[in-house]
């Protein structure tokens, strides 16, 4: 895009346009391909839609059985689950698939409290305020708590919710290296005192804001030291488990309860049930008064409509599964297996030669491909071999610092891992992108 190669001459800028085009039109068909069936450790990919002919247009759909490392199904919940399926469907009977109205009309259900109930007391926190959609839970939250006057310190890899958040706010936005705690301080330092009392300062508020696991990084966030500069710079924490809560933790409480973090230095606790519960929607977590001030100020609150009644049983049925109050220990053993089948797979991916982005226990393990260039070759070689791989490039990442972004779940068996793994080997030699020398054959 033009904005993003200010300062080049135009004639330059003409080029790099044209190039850029070119690119995205060798690579459009690498993104959003459709699929036909629940998002599991393999799932059905559209290869070809056609029509029988213009009257009818009636849809032949060819799709492909392909082993999926992309969806963020951390803990295997996107599949039908002997707990949570029967108890979904039952819901749905009883309450239909929308309330049809906001939470502040008709659109609150028992099931809806139950879930903030249970939502709170699973991320150890006093209360907790459920919306229908995650990112808008960072994009409409944000500028709720905070206005013009206060002071945001963005982590730079921060997810885009958080950004429009951040800019729909008003306040002041600094950004600090991605994870590097030293510089946050250092920011902190270059803007206030240390040590000031929050009423003495040039700002009203001040907010840090971090994520739990990097989504485009598979990074595990510096908690313990972030926490404890807020703490001395009497800054708030605002945390976004997106990709944690659930899928990391001896319990599945995410990076607090890995890292061993107490849940009362971090003041707003966010998260998303897209990814390790197989649902959709994002909460808010805090303070009784936090969560009673969003229920009359935030306007996903009130001029949203609820999330839907299946959907909240879904995380309902799932948080008790992972608690094991399901009665079995499937929770416990879901936990170690994505643990085991993460560190596995990041393991063997360095041996070969890759360069793997993000920590151990991170079930995101983003691997470089630098060049934009070699997102078609890998993604549709990969596919060929029946491998569906989720490959990310501009705007998401900067320019040249293109990737193919594997999730593991704790469906995936190690059978489905070892071909993942001889398929990205053999396609990795092909487009030229193991950088390192391998340290052992694959098994
Ligand atoms: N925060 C982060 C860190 C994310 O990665 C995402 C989406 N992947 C969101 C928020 C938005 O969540 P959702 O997709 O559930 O709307």
């Amino acid at each position: 895009k033009a904005e993003n190669l200010q300062g080049y001459a135009p004639i330059c800028l003409g080029l790099e346009d044209f190039y850029i085009r070119r690119l995205y039109l060798r690579i459009q068909d690498c993104f959003g391909r459709p699929i036909s069936s629940p998002p599991d450790a393999w799932f059905d990919v559209v290869e070809r839609v056609s029509y029988d002919n213009n009257k009818t247009l009636k849809r032949t759909t060819k799709t492909s059985r392909c082993l999926n490392l992309g969806s963020y199904n951390y803990l295997g919940f996107a599949a039908a689950d002997e707990y949570c399926t029967p108890r979904v469907i039952e819901c749905l009977k009883k309450y239909s698939a929308s309330t049809c109205s906001t939470r502040v009309e008709g659109g609150t259900t028992a099931l809806h409290c139950e879930l903030e109930d249970v939502v709170a007391d699973f991320v150890r926190k006093p209360a907790a305020l459920v919306t229908g959609m995650g990112y808008v839970t960072n994009s409409a939250i944000l500028p709720v708590l905070i206005a013009k006057g206060g002071l945001i310190i963005s982590d730079s890899l921060n997810h885009n919710s958080i950004v429009n958040g951040a800019r729909g706010s008003g306040a002041t936005i600094r950004v600090f290296q991605h994870n590097t705690p030293s510089h946050l301080e250092k920011v902190l330092r270059e803007l206030i005192a240390d040590g000031q009392p929050r009423t003495h300062r040039p700002w009203k508020k001040i907010i840090v804001v971090v994520e739990g696991i990097y989504s485009m990084e598979g990074e595990l966030c510096e908690l313990p030291e972030i926490v404890s500069i807020c703490k001395r710079y009497k800054a708030y924490v605002y945390l976004d488990e997106a990709h944690s809560i659930g899928a990391i933790g001896r319990t599945g409480r995410g990076v607090c309860e890995l890292l061993g973090v107490d849940t009362a230095d971090v003041d707003v606790m966010m998260g998303t049930f897209t990814k390790s519960f197989g649902s959709c929607g994002g909460y808010i977590a805090g303070s009784k008064e936090l969560i009673q001030y969003l229920k009359y100020t935030c306007p996903a609150h009130i001029y949203a409509t609820s999330i839907s009644p299946p959907s909240a049983q879904q995380i309902l049925s799932a948080i008790k599964v992972i608690l094991g109050e399901d009665g079995s220990n499937r929770g416990a053993q879901k936990l170690a297996q994505i643990r085991e089948n993460s560190n596995y797979f990041r393991s063997e991916l360095q041996k070969m030669g890759f360069e793997v982005l993000g920590d151990n226990d991170s079930p995101v393990m983003p691997i470089m491909l630098y060049n934009p260039a070699k997102i078609p070759a890998f993604s549709r070689e990969c596919l060929k071999q029946k491998v569906a791989v989720v490959t990310v490039a501009f705007p998401a990442t900067p320019l040249l610092l293109a990737r193919a972004r594997i999730c593991i779940s704790a469906a995936h068996t190690r059978e489905d891992m070892v071909k993942a793994l001889t398929v990205i080997s053999n396609v990795g030699d092909l487009v030229g992108i193991k950088y390192f020398p391998a340290e052992s054959k694959m098994p």
